[in-house]
């Protein structure tokens, strides 16, 4: 992946050169989206679907997000829970693939909650810090290749008639009067302003709540053979996350290669867009997620560990994702901050803002900017 942040390294998701029609970009949209992740793509897509066309700006390639770099477990629900209209975004997400005919390796086989200690319903076989580690909840959802399904809808809603341009970073919104956004040079008035920027938010819009934004961690394993696997206890291709600390996600791909992630560095946008995984906290953080990993089990001991990467997330205070109207403004709607609980999420949020836009649907009241 051409990506413009190349020193978080690479994700190992292999995304289809694909190249977005570049026009030039009616001054007065109905809808201008900022960010091209999966919240962007999502409501360009949704939007589309109800005949409201939509521009969407990427300052990098569709996916040089989060969404491009994500462990790209399918989750239900936010990161506390199963909120009001967010209690179906595995299904939601599941008939989107179908519908567009979308190849990302969608599997739902469920996924592993799992604790350290010997209070697991099912022990696996492995020690994390010489703790135990075990299953304590199969709950549903499963995987998929981000990279792949983000691109997928994105061009699903290049299809449907929204316009997608990369490479194009938003500098400033204006919203005193009406809204205006600078991009590229040129002026754009929109209707409506969505702004999926994730953690980026608050280096977008002024008067977004203040949040946490990080870069997390993942590395990738060499292939491990089926026997291996089954030694590992991941022979059955679930995904897992820990419910308690420290902190561990991993899951396999098909061609046996493994994927563990933790670890968070915090920083404003500016500052972890120029941070390096090579350097300082970043390189820190990767090079305990490189011993942790071969000491889970003498398996993961002697295979080699392919590389590593980092990508953005970011945290409201408490974790409860944002999807609301500015509170200044409402016909600016922000949605992003979920706390790396966000594949499944991200493309219900699209869902719900052009319902909003479109249908006049209230949004969920815990999703609100003014808390
Ligand atoms: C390493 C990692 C592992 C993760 N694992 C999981 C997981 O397994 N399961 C799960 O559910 N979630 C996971 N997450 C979280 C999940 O990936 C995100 O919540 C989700 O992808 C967010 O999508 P998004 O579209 O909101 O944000 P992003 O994909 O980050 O998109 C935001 C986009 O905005 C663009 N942008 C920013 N500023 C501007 C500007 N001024 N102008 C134009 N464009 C701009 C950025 O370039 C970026 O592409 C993980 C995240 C990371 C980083």
């Amino acid at each position: 992946m051409t990506d413009l942040r190349r020193q978080w390294g690479r994700a190992p998701w292999i995304r289809d050169r694909y190249s977005f029609v570049r026009s030039k970009a009616a001054s007065r949209p109905d809808v201008a989206i900022i960010g091209g992740g999966l919240t962007g793509v999502s409501t360009a897509y949704h939007l589309a679907t109800k005949g409201t066309r939509s521009l969407l700006f990427e300052a990098g390639l569709i996916g040089d997000g989060a969404s491009g770099r994500t462990g790209g477990l399918v989750l239900e629900g936010t990161a506390v829970g199963v909120l009001d209209q967010v209690d179906k975004c595995v299904p939601g997400l599941r008939s989107i693939v179908a519908r567009e005919e979308i190849d990302c390796e969608l599997s739902l086989p469920g996924c592993w909650e799992i604790i350290h200690g010997k209070n697991a319903k099912r022990q696996l076989p492995w020690a994390d810090d010489g703790q135990p580690i075990g299953i304590a909840n199969t709950v549903s959802g499963g995987v998929v290749q981000p990279a792949a399904l983000t691109i997928g809808i994105a061009k699903a809603a290049e299809r449907l008639g929204a316009v997608l341009f990369e490479k194009a970073r938003v500098l400033r919104i204006s919203f005193e009067g009406g809204l205006c956004l600078e991009v590229d040079g040129e002026r754009i008035f929109p209707g409506y302003l969505v702004i999926a920027t994730n953690a980026w938010i608050n280096a977008t819009l002024p008067g977004a709540p203040p949040l946490h934004s990080s870069l997390t961690y993942a590395c990738i394993t060499a292939p491990l053979s089926d026997a291996d696997l089954g030694s590992i206890g991941m022979a059955e291709g679930i995904p897992f996350y820990t419910k308690d600390l420290p902190y561990l996600w991993g899951r396999t791909l098909r061609d046996g290669r493994t994927i563990f992630g933790a670890g968070l560095t915090f920083g404003n946008p500016e500052a972890l867009e120029g941070s390096d995984i090579h350097k300082d906290n970043p390189a820190a953080m990767l090079s305990r997620l490189r011993r942790r990993v071969p000491a889970l089990h003498p398996v993961l001991g002697k295979t080699p560990i392919e590389s590593c990467w980092a990508g953005p997330i970011a945290f409201t205070d408490s974790t409860v994702p944002l999807l609301g109207p500015h509170p200044a403004n409402p016909r600016i709607l922000v949605s992003g901050a979920y706390a790396g609980h966000g594949v499944a999420l991200s493309v219900r949020a699209g869902d719900l803002i052009a319902s909003s836009i479109h249908d006049n649907q209230p949004l969920p009241e815990w999703g609100r900017l003014s808390r």
